[in-house]
């Protein structure tokens, strides 16, 4: 049915249809290209792995022992708990579980219940560009203004992509509107982790502002090299910070939808005014496992990211010797090629071929860009490396009889 017309002015109006149809996201869009042409699915980002055993069985376990009905809104006791520990252990944040953690259906959901309940129309919500396509419609939902600041990007002596932030930059994007600076570390879809001083320019400019800061640590536990750095353990950043982290990343579990929020109590309390109205409660059987994930010992998530490591410089190094230009990411699940040295400058048709002529699937980073506008970056694609590793060597396969005749 085509659905453009006065009933639907308000979607089409916040960007959500195209064409009279919904707009597809990019994610759905090249899964759904990948079962097309049989391609293998380096796009969207979930793993193959399966989740560790203790977090499946209490999964089991719960739904077995009756765990099926609407759980409290706010989330079970054992995961708000879970939680707290959780940022207690690994960041050193005191966080009331009772008035201070909300759980959420997934961190999409606690992206949208914040920035619904915490942004006014025409207030302006500055994030970094490339973004997470769901933060410009979240936004544009709330009737909020977009700023963004664009990474920055050179080579480097050995020919790598380097990405970074420009904290100069950051700073002046600040304004007298700003109501929320929204801090993707570790940084999908460039795998960036955002170092000491550009978080403490962030906490600096939205105490100078008087402005929230909402973080999107989706990947915390899946870091390379350094730690993650929590935004809200930063001098004088807890009371003005509302962390948002998720299941799905960290255990496996991406159709699992299990996230959460930590912030003080009046903004738990105002998120909560809109979460309720939009899922009202979260995965009865998944909160108690994700609990029991939380509470697993260190060195089990630190061996789930030695594991994740391997497989990034599997694909950065193939990819490396295929003829892109690449990013060594710091973490996360992706890595960012440039095909120029391909002779392929327009990544996003490129993105629409390669599955068809190399059976391989990416993403054009155009996607993470307002009105799809990537500049200096239109020739580059984001590749997931968070599949098995007989899937990697076979798209570089496939990927390296595509370029050979391109060199
Ligand atoms: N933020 C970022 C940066 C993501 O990459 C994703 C999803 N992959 C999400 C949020 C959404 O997380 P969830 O699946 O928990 O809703
Ligand atoms: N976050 C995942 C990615 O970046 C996709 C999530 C989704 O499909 N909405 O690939």
């Amino acid at each position: 049915m085509n659905s453009s017309g006065p009933w639907t002015r308000a979607a089409a109006a916040a960007g959500l249809l195209v064409g009279g149809e919904a707009r597809p996201t990019v994610f759905a869009q090249m899964s759904a290209k990948a079962a097309a042409h049989d391609a293998l699915n380096l796009g969207q980002g979930y793993p193959d792995d399966a989740p560790p055993a203790v977090v499946a069985e209490a999964a089991v376990e719960a739904i077995r022992g009756g765990a099926n009905q609407y759980p409290p809104g706010a989330g079970v006791a054992a995961l708000r708990e879970a939680v707290a520990a959780h940022q207690a252990a690994w960041y050193g944040l005191d966080w009331d579980p009772a008035t201070e953690v909300l759980v959420t259906t997934g961190a999409t959901e606690a992206l949208a219940a914040t920035i619904l309940a915490l942004v006014e129309p025409g207030d302006e919500v500055l994030t970094l560009e490339p973004f997470y396509d769901q933060y410009a419609a979240a936004i544009a939902l709330a009737g909020g203004v977009h700023r963004t600041v664009p990474l920055t990007s050179h080579t480097s002596a050995d020919g790598d992509l380097v990405l970074g932030v420009d904290r100069e930059a950051l700073r002046a994007a600040f304004s007298a509107r700003t109501r929320l600076v929204l801090v993707n570390t570790p940084h999908n879809p460039t795998g960036l982790m955002l170092g000491a001083d550009v978080l403490e320019a962030v906490v600096d400019e939205a105490t100078r502002h008087d402005a929230l800061i909402v973080t999107d640590e989706v990947y915390e536990h899946l870091t390379f090299d350094a730690p993650h750095r929590a935004p809200a353990a930063l001098p004088g950043a807890q009371n003005r910070t509302i962390s948002i982290s998720s299941a799905g990343k960290t255990f496996a579990v991406t159709g699992w939808k299990i996230g959460w929020i930590t912030a003080r109590p009046e903004l738990i309390t105002a998120i909560t005014g809109a979460k309720q109205w939009l899922t009202y409660a979260s995965g009865a059987p998944f909160q108690p496992a994700i609990a029991a994930g939380l509470r697993m010992d260190p060195s089990v998530f630190h061996d789930l990211a030695a594991d994740l490591r391997a497989r990034r410089d599997l694909l950065t190094d193939g990819l490396r010797e295929i003829g892109f230009r690449v990013s060594v990411p710091e973490a996360g699940y992706f890595t960012v090629a440039d095909a120029a040295p391909l002779g392929e400058p327009d990544a996003r048709a490129l993105a629409e071929r390669l599955p068809g002529e190399a059976g391989v699937v990416a993403i054009p980073l155009s996607a993470f860009y307002r009105d799809g506008d990537a500049g200096d970056a239109a020739s580059h694609l984001r590749f997931a490396f968070c599949k098995s590793r007989p899937t990697i060597e076979q798209a570089l396969e496939r990927l390296e009889s595509w370029a050979a005749p391109r060199r």
